[in-house]
């Protein structure tokens, strides 16, 4: 086709065929087997800094990073060692370390909203944990999500979700029973009308609303100006429980997350990605009498074989350790200076363009319509962004292969790295 990649790939190509014959698609999460894009994807080898390396030999500075995990870039010797000389005195207890207690101490004093927490293994875990919580302090069935917000694949949450699921077009999935999906209510996002309907209609019923404050899910998707508060009226309003999905902006989106940004406090708090540093760690979190509800405390149970990993919490402690304020400074100023080339080579080749930015999360859309929903995500024209995309990958840039993920830049990306993507950005809409 007019739109595949003259990157080697032989090596790659054997090993999908491969990886066919024992993992379903190949992969162990959709999105990487390339199908939407209709390439073979890179297999990976080796990573260092802002760059990865596949197993035919290509190089491409990355900026999927692990989808949002490594803040500081591939296998810093820091985050590296730490893991290694954690792993030195066993990799796993099942029993309490002072590791757990100190990287605990550490998100709760980072996280404004976070009296407790506690780490589980995944985003997933944390928001399919964090909605039980939910359910069982107050006594209520129904969530309230948003159109285009992705938060783990948990039955209740796979309905209008965003992510790999958008990406397929796949949005409801098969396998979640209709008496689950009942309680699933979703409304666009931005639409705090919307919300009022849904809350004066089924409000008493209504356990919490779900919300990704910046939605990295649909690409990336800035809460309207008193969006975020509007929520935290209207559930105090109604006695229901604002839990904000931070999975992929803990940590990304500001050194306080975004809740620290925009100044808004929700009762429980869902973490992942930056977190673990490239292991698999999530958490949830929030005001301590709810918290104290979770079982040995309370009544209501969630548990995990490897919760609290040595390993992943030696990761994510290091990387959290190293993720100062003035990373945070330099990502914003990197990622502007990405955003403001990307937006100039639009302009330059007359491609429409819409990019959306906060902190070191970056979409380019193919639309000139504002983007601040799921409806207005999908205006822009996704076959040239699979050209694009397939642009950008013979340039030696790896981005995500859906127009429904952001860019996420790392504190090892230099201003060389971001001035030869900006070139490339150039030459692969010249390109189309
Ligand atoms: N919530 C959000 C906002 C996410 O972005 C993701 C993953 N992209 C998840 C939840 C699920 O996390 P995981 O893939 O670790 O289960």
């Amino acid at each position: 086709s007019d739109h595949s990649s003259s990157r080697i790939d032989k090596l790659s190509s054997e090993a999908f065929a491969e990886a066919k014959q024992y993992i379903p698609g190949g992969v162990n999460s959709p999105v990487r087997a390339f199908k939407s894009v209709g390439l073979t994807p890179a297999f990976m080898k080796r990573g260092e800094g802002s760059r990865i390396f596949d197993i035919d030999g290509n190089e491409f500075i990355d900026y999927v990073c692990s989808w949002g995990p490594l803040i500081l870039g591939h296998a810093h010797p820091e985050v590296v060692e730490a893991i290694k000389r954690t792993a030195e005195n066993g990799t796993s207890f099942g029993a309490p370390t002072e590791l757990e207690t100190a990287m605990a101490k550490l998100v709760c004093e980072r996280v404004p909203s976070l009296d407790l927490v506690r780490m589980v293994n995944s985003g997933t875990e944390a928001t399919m944990s964090a909605l039980r919580l939910a359910r069982g302090f107050t006594g209520r069935s129904k969530i309230l999500k948003f159109e285009g917000c992705y938060h783990g694949h948990a039955d209740s949450l796979l309905i209008k979700a965003g992510s790999g699921v958008a990406t397929l077009g796949l949005p409801d999935s098969p396998g979640v029973p209709e008496g689950v999906a009942v309680n699933t209510i979703t409304v666009p996002y931005n639409d705090l009308d919307s919300v009022k309907v849904a809350f004066e209609t089924y409000g008493e019923d209504i356990a919490a609303i779900i919300v990704e404050p910046v939605a990295g899910n649909m690409g990336v998707v800035l809460p309207l100006p008193g969006f975020l508060q509007g929520l935290r009226d209207i559930t105090k309003q109604y006695g229901s429980l604002l839990i904000f999905d931070e999975v992929m902006t803990g940590f990304r989106a500001g050194y306080n997350c975004a809740q620290g940004r925009f100044g808004i406090t929700p009762d429980l708090t869902c973490l992942g990605k930056v977190i673990g540093g490239g292991l698999p760690v999530g958490a949830y979190g929030g005001r301590r009498d709810i918290m104290e509800r979770m079982a040995p405390t309370g009544p209501i149970y969630q548990a995990g074989t490897l919760s609290g990993n040595p390993l992943a919490m030696a990761a994510g402690y290091t990387t959290l350790s190293l993720a100062t304020p003035e990373v945070y400074e330099a990502l914003e100023a990197k990622s502007a200076r990405l955003e403001a080339g990307m937006l100039a080579n639009a302009k330059k080749y007359g491609v429409s363009s819409t990019i959306n930015r906060i902190g070191s999360m970056v979409c380019p859309f193919f639309t000139e319509q504002r983007v601040i929903n799921y409806e207005t995500a999908k205006s822009s024209d996704l076959n040239k962004f699979n050209r694009y995309f397939a642009n950008l990958l013979d340039l030696g840039i790896n981005v995500a292969p859906s127009q429904f993920e952001g860019m996420f830049v790392s504190a090892a990306h230099t201003n060389e790295d971001i001035d030869a993507t900006i070139e490339a950005h150039g030459e692969a809409l010249r390109r189309l």
